[in-house]
């Protein structure tokens, strides 16, 4: 994926934690204002502590969506953002535009999704 589409989704996955940072206080979403601006590696792990922070004080629902994000974010700095976790394809931008935290292509979520439904029922 290029540079200006991970800026999208890194900018898309900013602004959903940052509707859950408002949750918690007007501070903290002005805290994450503050971390994502910054294109440096220093930005990243202070944004990562305020991700953390937020977490904590959410609910676990919206604690394990944040957590979510916050993968997302650290897959865009590493580089692994896009690919199934699974089978190393790309995943197909639409599905990322609907879900930006997604982890695997269509393909492999179904697949896990009918492995899940097998033994247990649905974590989500
Ligand atoms: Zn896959």
């Amino acid at each position: 994926m290029d540079a200006r589409r991970l800026r999208h989704f890194r900018k898309m996955l900013l602004q959903e934690v940052k509707r859950h940072a408002q949750l918690v206080s007007e501070d903290q979403a002005a805290a994450i204002d503050a971390a994502g601006d910054g294109a440096k590696e220093s930005a990243d792990l202070s944004l990562r502590d305020v991700i953390e922070e937020i977490a904590l004080k959410l609910g676990d629902q919206e604690s394990q969506m944040v957590a979510d994000i916050e993968q997302a974010l650290m897959r865009i700095r590493e580089g692994s953002y896009g690919i199934c976790a699974r089978c190393g394809r790309p995943i197909d931008e639409r599905r990322l535009e609907a879900m930006p935290t997604a982890r695997y292509d269509a393909v492999c979520q179904t697949a896990i999704e009918e492995a899940k439904g097998n033994s247990a029922h649905r974590s989500l």
